[in-house]
């Protein structure tokens, strides 16, 4: 079967509720994925950052491999001999007390917005059914009803209601407009350390830390959503670092597997896992002990193979040569460590027809939003790879 006919069974069989390039892969290995015709292309979207360990890394691959052998699934009704090792590891490397895993990015969210609701109840006294959680404008955090109720993107939220009540939205890299939204039954805060569907949003320094005191003077407890910014996709392990703070809980998912998986969890530096009680919360497969070899093998081959110090190298290198390209169609071009947003003027005619061109270069982006085009390779990216990557990227972004 040629590329079309893919592409035709897609479009007759499929919902067409994405509008994907139309280039068809069937083949990964580290930044590189190949399509049905044999053509190679450097992936600079990482799967929206679920790769930052590379495509089909052999490491993960053999983990999955050999535990698919063993035992792949007995439910929370039964324990299994790799939840708790992935829980001790997890805990170790990102300085948690506690986890809670769950399988999707939106599912993680769902289930902070539970135990944080539930938090506020029975330890901080909020009366009943009076949570609030506040969040960003411009957020993205996923897809179920719940999470689109309180996104304001329009496309995401239409023809969808009626929403879950509970939320109240405030403007991104605003403390005061936080200060001010506060009320004694505000529970949590929902936030990205940098808002990346958004267009690689970065807010000024100490915004987080700020937050962060905010939250501890009156009692709320501060979430980070690091599903696309952490496991060293900004060039730490945790985007909340560049700000010297902890959460009070965090989300992780996407690179938790290094794509082979869905695999996501809630991290927790607070008592407030600690108010879900048996029965409260849960998920067929949310640790299951294929997710849970998976992600132990994923963190370790980030960790020992020094994928965050090489993004936060790499990250500054290609940012420091994008800047470099001129043309004064680009508004602006940000990033922190290999999360890079090349912004145009509405004038340039669309983000989506440079990534047409750069796909015709052997470059895979997205567009995100009418304007802005994310950069974000795997974190083992090597400097002659981003080399021979803006020798094709600047012909095209100059235009
Ligand atoms: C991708 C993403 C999610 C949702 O993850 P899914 O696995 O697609 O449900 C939530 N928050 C952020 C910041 C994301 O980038």
């Amino acid at each position: 079967m040629d590329q079309q006919n893919y592409i035709n069974l897609e479009d007759k069989y499929g919902a067409h509720n994405y509008k994907p390039l139309d280039v068809v892969l069937n083949r990964g290995e580290g930044i590189w994925v190949w399509d049905v015709s044999g053509n190679r292309y450097m992936d600079c979207l990482s799967a929206y950052s679920a790769v930052n360990q590379g495509h089909c890394h052999p490491e993960i691959m053999k983990a999955m491999i050999e535990q698919a052998q063993k035992l792949t699934l007995t439910s929370r009704a039964f324990r299994n001999d790799q939840l708790g090792l992935f829980y001790k590891e997890l805990c170790e490397i990102t300085n948690s007390h506690k986890v809670l895993p769950m399988n999707s990015g939106a599912e993680a969210v769902e289930t902070v917005i539970k135990a944080v609701r539930k938090w506020g109840y029975k330890v901080k006294g909020v009366p009943e059914n009076q949570a609030e959680i506040i969040v960003c404008s411009n957020n993205f955090h996923g897809r179920t009803i719940t999470i689109v109720g309180f996104s304001t993107d329009n496309s995401s939220r239409e023809g969808f209601g009626p929403f879950t009540p509970g939320f109240k939205i405030i403007p991104f890299d605003d403390t005061e407009a936080f200060e001010k939204a506060v009320t004694p039954n505000t529970v949590g805060f929902l936030v990205e350390p940098i808002q990346g569907e958004a267009g690689v949003i970065i807010p000024r320094p100490g915004y987080l830390k700020t937050i962060k005191e905010i939250c501890k003077k009156n009692d709320i407890v501060l979430i980070l959503d690091e599903i696309q910014t952490g496991l060293g996709r900004t060039g730490k392990l945790l985007a909340e670092e560049h700000d010297g703070i902890e959460a009070d809980l965090t989300l992780v998912g996407k690179a938790l597997s290094g794509g082979f998986y869905p695999v996501s969890a809630v991290l927790s530096n607070t008592e407030v896992l600690g108010v879900l009680r048996p029965g409260e919360h849960g998920s067929t497969f949310g640790g299951n002990p294929l997710a849970c070899a998976v992600a132990r093998k994923a963190l370790q081959v980030l960790i020992e193979e020094n994928m965050i110090e090489n993004a936060a190298k790499m990250g500054t290198y290609f940012l420091d040569e994008l800047k470099k390209i001129k043309n004064p169609k680009i508004k602006e071009v940000r990033g922190k460590g290999l999360m890079i947003g090349l912004e145009f003027y509405p004038d340039a005619g669309g983000a989506r027809n440079y990534c047409l061109k750069l796909k015709e270069k052997g470059i895979l982006c997205k567009e995100t939003h009418d304007n802005i085009i994310r950069f974000a390779p795997p974190l083992i990216i090597k400097k002659q790879d981003i080399d021979w990557a803006l020798e094709q990227i600047e012909p095209i972004v100059k235009q």
